[in-house]
This record gives structure tokens, sequence and C-alpha cells, in this order.
């Protein structure tokens, strides 16, 4: 794809005076509306990423951008030093919505994460009463779970972890979708907590085998260890369900929510779980300045009701299932594999041709391809490709981005 000189200051400016940490496909975007951006020279695309799924609610959904915008108004930070009058509505709302007794706000995935991992801990001292800083943590291969010291001490991927040491113990690895192993761990009486996500999306969409997430759940009560799922990208409707959890009947001992909790907004987490562990944090034990902030209140509570009335759960199962019975019968010869639950779905493909670099032609270079027919999508490692649009995602918009898809991969493999 040519870029604009217009795009090309743009991304100049980020590799000048930004940070490397990511390899953006080169497209600058300047707009957004339900499914569909538009980039600095008002070219249209279909967005097929929806930020990692925290635009479940589609870019700029007006019911969103209203409650931010009335809120901020009113008044946006009070710090946790003093009560505001949005924060325990809120609490209430979510917790007789998702079915538990409590909830802690933070901020950003990762956030939760840690503070997830922290109520294991915690309670694994005073209630399970594991011996001092003896606690472990049960958590998967190809995980990913965020980008703090203590979340990459969980991680098995190098480039998550290589030169970031020293790392914190604690973590016990075992293979996903593997309940054998789990079994195994949690023989373990230091072990407090076992953390999973119900499809691992960073790992490439990984769906486990039915009724996993239902034996593993099962496991970790018999064995007095806190079932955590980390619902950050699979959570609120993504997968065709409120929570991934949901199909299987199972509800986690600790849930963890970011992501689509804000509709892209804004960065909001959430913990939720029971008295009994919550509690176990104190006053000044654990805390955010911007968690649980008005706006982040209002925000989110219109991100949830917004999933709610348009029935996007419903919408991600109906299309999903749409989405990957087209690809399956294309029988294309370059896609190996179709997988996913909902509208969270990935394709991969084989190797195939060269690149300009006179490389095997992999997923990176299909994505690349998908910029000149208006579609943006992400790989996953070499060869997946993540297919992830907005709930909102309209069938005439889904079956435009399926003819993108299907007219790239039969020039790619022509
Ligand atoms: N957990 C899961 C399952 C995720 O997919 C992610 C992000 O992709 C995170 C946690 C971290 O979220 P954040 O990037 O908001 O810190």
């Amino acid at each position: 794809m040519n870029l604009s000189p217009k795009s090309q200051s743009y991304i100049e400016l980020e590799k000048k005076y930004g940070a490397h940490n990511y390899s953006p496909l080169p497209v600058v975007l300047a707009k957004g509306q339900g499914a569909r951006v538009w980039d600095v020279d008002g070219k249209e695309y279909l967005d097929f990423l929806s930020a990692y799924s925290a635009v479940n609610q589609g870019h700029c959904h007006p019911k969103i951008v209203k409650a931010l915008m009335d809120q901020a108004q009113k008044l946006a930070l009070t710090s946790r030093a003093f009560y505001n009058d949005q924060l325990g509505g809120f609490e209430k709302w979510i917790c007789e919505l998702l079915g538990f007794e409590r909830m802690i706000p933070m901020n950003s995935g990762a956030e939760g994460v840690e503070t997830a991992l922290k109520l294991a801990r915690k309670w694994g001292y005073e209630v399970k009463k594991v011996a001092k800083d003896q606690a472990k943590i049960i958590v998967v291969q190809d995980n990913f779970h965020g980008r703090t010291i203590g979340i990459i001490s969980a991680s098995t991927e190098a480039a998550s972890k290589d030169n970031f040491g020293p790392l914190l113990p604690g973590y016990v690895t075992i293979p996903y979708n593997d309940l054998p192993a789990l079994k195994t761990a949690l023989q373990d009486p230091n072990v407090v907590a076992f953390l999973v996500e119900p499809i691992q999306g960073e790992a490439g969409v990984i769906v486990p085998q039915e009724g996993y997430l239902k034996s593993a759940a099962q496991m970790c009560r018999e064995a007095r260890v806190l079932f955590m799922a980390d619902e950050v990208q699979t959570g609120l409707a993504r997968t065709g369900k409120m929570l991934a959890c949901d199909h299987e009947g199972v509800k986690p001992d600790v849930l963890i929510l970011g992501k689509a909790l804000s509709g892209g907004m804004l960065p909001i987490s959430a913990v939720l779980t029971s008295s009994e562990v919550m509690l176990t944090i104190k006053p000044g034990e654990h805390g955010s300045t911007f968690g649980g902030n008005p706006v982040a209140c209002a925000v989110a509570r219109a991100a949830l009701e917004v999933i709610q009335e348009e029935k996007l759960a419903e919408r991600a199962e109906k299309l999903g299932q749409k989405f990957r019975a087209e690809i399956s019968s294309w029988n294309h010869p370059l896609i190996t594999t179709v997988r996913g639950k909902g509208l969270l779905n990935a394709i991969v493909v084989k190797p195939h041709g060269k690149n300009a670099k006179g490389e095997p032609r992999t997923a990176y270079d299909i994505c690349h391809d998908f910029l000149d027919q208006g579609l943006l999508a992400k790989q996953t490692h070499v060869h997946a490709i993540r297919f992830a649009p907005p709930l909102v995602i309209t069938e005439a918009e889904l079956d435009r981005g399926l003819a993108a898809i299907k007219k790239v991969l039969d020039a790619s493999s022509k």
C-alpha cells in the first residue's frame, strides 16, 4: 500500500519520538463509527480487531459518548480519599448483573489481573492459612495476562520476559486444556489459585475442549483453590455469551474484566468476587487513584447497558457462526484451521510465496494486504490472524469483510 505524505508524517513522528514497543500496520486512523474507521486521508476501513476486543460496542457509541460527556462535565475524579455519588451504585449494579458479592474497580486489564493475584495471595494466607510467602498460583502455557512485572513472571513467552528479570516466584505452569496436569498441580497445599483465560486470545484464539472450564472449576473447588477467570478479552458478549465462562455454566471465584467494560472509551477494569475473598484486603493495602472514578463508573454502566439493550451476545453468537461457516465453506488452500467462538475467531494460514523481502509470506503479509481492501486485522504469532469485529457490525459489513478476506487469500494463493 502506498502511504500518503500525511500518513507518513504521523508514522515518522512515532518512529522518532515514541518507544518502539509495537509494530503497527501502516495505517493512521482519525475517526471511527460503529464497525468502521477512517484514516487521515478519509479512506474507510472495516475494523476486524476492535482494539483487541475493547470496542465490542462499536467505535464512539453515542450512548457511551453521552455518558462520558455528561459525567465529565459534573465530576471526573475524587480519588478514593472521599466517596462519590457514582461508585456505590455502579458496584451494586454490576454485582447484581453478573452475580457477585463485591467488585473492586481498576483501570487497565493488567491492573485487574494484578489485583486478582494479590487477592488470591491474601486469601491464601489469611483464610486458607498457607505459610508466610509460600503461596503459589497455577498458570498455563502461552497465557497472556498483561505486561506488569508480576504478570510477565507468569508468562511463558521469551519476548515478554527476557531481560526484564529478576522475575517473581510463586507460579506453577501447566499446559492449557490439560485437566490431568491441573489435577497434579492442585495437590500442592500451597496452591491458592488457578488463573486462566477461558479462550486464549493472544495465543491465537485457542479454544479448549468442551467441559474444560467446568471440570477445572470443580477440581479447584474440591482442592480449595480459587478459580480465577481472566475475561479481559473474552468477556462482555465477545464470545456469544455475557462471559465466556457462561458457555459451560461456570461461575468463577474471581472474575477479571477490562477492555469492553468501557466500550473502548477509557481504561476501566474490575475484579468481582465474594466477600470472603474481597474483604481480606483492608484500607491502605491496595488501591488506585483513578480506579472507580465517577466518569469510569458512568461510562462502564452505559457500556454494559449497550451490551444488554442491543443484545450483543446474541449478535456475536449468530454472526460468529455465519463467519466461521462461510470461511470453512471456502476450503481455502491457504487456511489450515478456522477456530473461535462468537465473534472471537482466528484462521491459521500456511506460509506461501515470497514477500518483498524475499521471505515466505505469513499472516503479517496477509494483514498488510487487507489494508488495500479496506480491512483491519492483526496477526497473532506468525501464522494466525485474529478476526474480532465490533459486535454491532451489520450483516452487510460482515459480508464485505468476508469478501475482502477471500479476495486477499485468493490473490495470495496464486
Ligand atoms: N488479560 C487478557 C486476557 C488480555 O487479553 C489482556 C490484553 O490483551 C490483558 C489481560 C491486559 O490488558 P491491558 O492491556 O488493558 O493491560
